[in-house]
């Protein structure tokens, strides 16, 4: 299907990139995308490609061109229980995969299934997942690119590549993690693990007790986890402590009971609507209920899957008759992992003087990548999560641009790094500081895209950024 435009489209969580593209395309076969990269060659259009649009920087849009919507592929077209891997369209979202797998677990439930998705939404694209190189909770885990045994990837020529480590391994490694520059991936061949069965661990901690605990955790067989912290500024234990969360493997016949505490839509829409107007309640509220889930026992891929409420700030804002629009809008830290809670202390003190409204904050682990061109993962980073509050305004963008370049400084004072894409205020410095191999990742872009066939808005301000020391 092709729309013609100007077509209006947006981010789903930050609804901070809202732009208008020409033509929208809607594929469902692999020849119409090599179709359009090919008509597109002719014309000297360029093309942006999105997924179910989650990311908040505006890598899947480029105004005024052509947008490929990759959800009408969402097949599983392959599954080899032999070489532990399933082949999946790239608009499969984590709902479509866990069904497919489920089709061939036998019934009492053991089965092949993946090992890492992201946490908080379920609606995103394995495409997503592989431009943006995700990562789960795992406590050991480097990023997806460790997931995926091969990639289906269309070209700025146009030409259908396989690319792993010994096919194109080049286009490969700056494929995943490439942010949809280097080419389309149209089916993600996705490794595969038995499934286990995890029992949930939880503790209240503070945060110069985290690192210890995750080491302790992971020498007693621990494999996820996260630390969700206090979100109220005016709390003394704001970002100090929080609910560590652990799944350790159990037995494969523990049985899972029925009727296990859990947070429905509603509970989660009401602790969304209480981060907002009493956080205190809120993170009360979300510890007594992780605290009547320790000792639950899960399913390794099923306790990954979350609830995400598309559109829930607008309700937000409606019910609290708020005067301006507002919408959260997601940053990652990373700092070494023994500066976790000095990182986290200082953070608390400019936050409270940047007066940030802080919607939750989550602290992960995450081993290093060795594959990609432009990591993110060097080293055995601490991931800190923040989900910040904006209002729509002139004056709340100016102060959201000011709490989140904060952020930043702060992690780079501590030898961290923060992710390239979740927003665009980072500065020329913060990019090149964090993120030492950006000029390769251009030089090869104009290498294997010369014509600029591939871009989006995000990559045009980069590119503009780096233009101008
Ligand atoms: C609530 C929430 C929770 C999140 N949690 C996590 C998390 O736990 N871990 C994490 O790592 N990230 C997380 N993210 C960040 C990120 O948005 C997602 O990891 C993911 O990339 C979004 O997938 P999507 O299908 O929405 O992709 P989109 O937002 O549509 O696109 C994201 C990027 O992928 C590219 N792309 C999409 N499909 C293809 C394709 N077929 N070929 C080539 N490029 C493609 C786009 O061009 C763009 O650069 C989260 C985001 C939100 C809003």
């Amino acid at each position: 299907m092709n729309l013609k435009g100007p077509i209006t489209v947006t981010d789903i969580h930050s609804e901070i990139h809202r732009t208008t593209v020409d033509v929208l395309h809607v594929p469902e076969r692999t020849e119409d995308i090599v179709a359009i990269v090919h008509e597109c060659n002719e014309t000297g259009a360029s093309i942006s490609v999105c997924g179910n649009r989650h990311a908040m920087g505006g890598q899947q849009f480029l105004t005024g061109q052509h947008l490929i919507d990759m959800r009408g592929m969402r097949a599983c077209v392959q599954y080899d229980p032999d070489k532990k891997t399933a082949t999946f369209q790239a608009g499969a979202n984590w709902q479509d995969v866990l069904s497919a797998l489920r089709l061939y677990f036998s019934p009492d439930g053991q089965g092949l299934s993946f090992r890492q998705k992201q946490t908080g939404a379920d609606n995103l694209s394995l495409g997503g997942a592989v431009a943006v190189n995700a990562h789960g909770r795992g406590l050991t885990l480097p990023p997806f690119v460790s997931d995926i045994e091969s990639l289906l990837v269309i070209d700025a020529q146009g030409q259908l590549l396989r690319c792993s480590r010994t096919e194109h391994a080049a286009l490969f490694s700056l494929v995943v993690g490439g942010y949809g520059l280097f080419g389309i991936v149209v089916e993600i061949e996705l490794r595969l693990e038995q499934r286990k069965k995890v029992q949930r661990v939880v503790d209240i901690i503070e945060a110069d007790a985290l690192v210890q605990k995750v080491h302790d955790r992971i020498n007693a067989g621990f494999v996820y986890g996260d630390f969700q912290f206090v979100i109220d500024e005016k709390d003394p234990k704001f970002l100090q402590q929080g609910v560590f969360s652990c799944y350790v493997p159990v037995d494969i016949t523990t049985p899972i009971a029925k009727n296990q505490a859990e947070l429905s839509p509603t509970d989660w829409y009401r602790l969304l609507s209480l981060a907002h107007t009493d956080k205190r309640t809120a993170f009360e509220q979300y510890r007594a209920h992780y605290l009547k889930t320790d000792g639950q026992v899960y399913w390794s891929d099923e306790h990954q899957m979350s609830t995400y409420l598309d559109g829930y700030h607008i309700r937000l804002d409606a019910e609290r008759r708020s005067p301006v629009k507002g919408t959260e809008m997601i940053t990652e830290l990373y700092v070494p992992q023994q500066h976790i809670a000095a990182f986290l202390e200082t953070a608390a003190g400019h936050l409270r003087r940047l007066s940030a409204n802080v919607i939750y904050g989550t602290v992960r682990f995450i081993a290093p990548d060795t594959e990609s061109v432009l990591t993110w993962a060097r080293a055995p980073w601490a991931c800190i999560i923040f989900n910040l509050h904006i209002d729509h305004t002139p004056h709340g963008f100016e102060i959201a641009q000011q709490q989140f370049r904060t952020l930043i400084d702060i992690a780079i004072g501590f030898g961290g790094s923060y992710f390239l894409t979740y927003h665009h205020w980072a500065t020329r410095a913060h990019i090149v500081t964090c993120h030492p191999r950006i000029h390769e990742f251009l030089e090869k872009k104009a290498h294997y895209d010369p014509e600029g066939r591939f871009r989006s808005d995000w990559y045009d301000t980069l590119v503009r950024k780096l233009a101008h020391p």
